[in-house]
């Protein structure tokens, strides 16, 4: 529902409230409208709570609240609140639908790539036999595997996911020692595809080990739409497991993702996920709303017109480099990031003493000033940004700052 419609809702309500009481009123509008009105739609929790929100001119970043819902996923969550289902069905019921848009076996909705690394090693290590879902993170004495493989330039700080499930990190360089290191213990190689290009073992050699020692094979892909077509190549490509975040890129709730993959270890992995009490996932629930959703966000996403959106991202780039590239000493440049976190980021930098501030202080004026802005990448001489999650016009506002500012404080 658009605010306006709510507004003229809430007025409404308000005449007609004034003549019939509340009980008449239920009658007089529909359930819909109802729910509009009485969820407090005209309420500012921010301004209440003394919250600050700002621009976001950084990108998809979970300190800052990851991305913003379109109309169709709050809708969805919204009408999606309105029954009661069993969790199971609408997981078994929209995993068809995704897994089917992801050319993937089987798909389910979890609570971010975080806890999709963490439930897809579980189905690995305990396959459908509920007494080893039950030991998890124990491994020890329970015929579990309990090593996970991979690049050293692939270890980072969300490989706690897979620790999480009491396996070790095994780390290698080269692909002989890839090989060298696959023994009995060994559960899954893992790879993280926003360092892709880091290490020495590429995907296809990387899948291509993993079937020929039989050891299933998954990759993070958390951050790395666009292109869209990611959302389908690595599954197409031949690794068993897909982890990817649902509140980045995709615009779903922040505390969604989805595992998808071989059908097989998803069924295995959901024995570790609510409803499910006796497991290391209990604590990583996804409610009916936000697993619908998340659909609706994925199905948007895949549907919408990305070389416009791309175009659009640009335009609105290079409408702020012109307008700050008129102060002179300033440089500007795109710059667009590779494996992830794929958008126009714009680098604005100065010589040392073209200005009396340096980036740190200017991405702080930005922060305390009225809209409070939040801009990218600083260093002494340079602030960077993005556009892609700014509302229509956002840019206009976030150039004029960085004008202003800038002008005051030329040397
Ligand atoms: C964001 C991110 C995650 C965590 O994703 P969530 O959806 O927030 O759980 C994991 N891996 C990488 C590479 C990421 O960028």
């Amino acid at each position: 529902m658009q605010r306006r419609e709510v507004l003229k809702l809430v007025s409404a309500a308000s005449i007609l409230g004034g003549v019939f009481g509340p009980k008449q009123l239920a009658h007089a509008i529909d359930k819909k409208s109802i729910t509009a009105i009485t969820s407090g739609a005209s309420r500012n929790l921010f301004e209440e709570l003394g919250i600050r929100t700002f621009i976001n001119a950084r990108g998809t970043i979970t300190a800052m609240t990851g991305s913003l819902m379109h109309q169709e996923v709050l809708d969805a969550i919204q009408d999606g609140a309105q029954a009661f289902c069993m969790l199971d069905e609408v997981q078994d019921k929209v995993g068809e639908r995704i897994a089917k848009i992801v050319h993937a076996e089987a798909a389910v909705v979890t609570s971010g790539a975080f806890s999709a690394l963490t439930l897809g090693l579980a189905g690995v290590l305990t396959g459908m036999d509920e007494y080893k879902v039950r030991q998890l993170p124990n491994l020890e004495g329970t015929g579990m595997k309990s090593e996970v493989i991979c690049q050293k330039s692939h270890d980072i700080v969300y490989n706690k996911a897979l620790t999480n499930t009491g396996c070790k990190m095994i780390m290698v360089e080269s692909a002989e020692e890839l090989k060298n290191a696959i023994t009995e213990k060994t559960a899954l190689l893992f790879f993280l595809n926003i360092e892709a290009d880091k290490g020495q073992i590429g995907h296809e050699e990387f899948v291509k080990i993993g079937k020929a020692h039989n050891i299933p094979t998954m990759i993070d892909i958390a951050a790395d739409v666009p292109p869209v077509s990611n959302l389908w190549r690595f599954n197409d490509m031949g690794f068993d497991l897909v982890c990817i975040s649902g509140g980045k890129a995709m615009r779903g709730p922040q505390s969604a993702g989805i595992l998808m993959g071989r059908k097989n270890i998803i069924d295995a992995a959901r024995l570790s996920m609510p409803p499910r009490g006796f497991n290391i996932g209990r604590g990583m629930k996804v409610n009916k709303e936000e697993v619908l959703g998340m659909y609706v966000a994925l199905e948007k996403f895949v549907n919408q017109d990305h070389d416009a959106t791309w175009k659009d991202w640009e335009a609105r780039t290079a409408k702020i480099a012109k307008r700050i590239e008129k102060l002179p000493g300033i440089q500007t440049r795109v710059f667009i990031p590779k494996l992830g976190n794929v958008t126009p980021n714009l680098e604005i930098s100065w010589k040392g003493d073209a200005f009396k501030l340096s980036g740190e202080a200017l991405a702080e004026r930005l922060r305390k000033g009225t809209p409070s802005i939040e801009l990218g990448e600083v260093k002494s001489n340079m602030v960077s940004l993005t556009v892609w999650m700014m509302k229509p016009g956002e840019e206009d506002i976030v150039a004029g700052r960085l004008v202003e500012e800038l002008q005051q404080a030329k040397a």
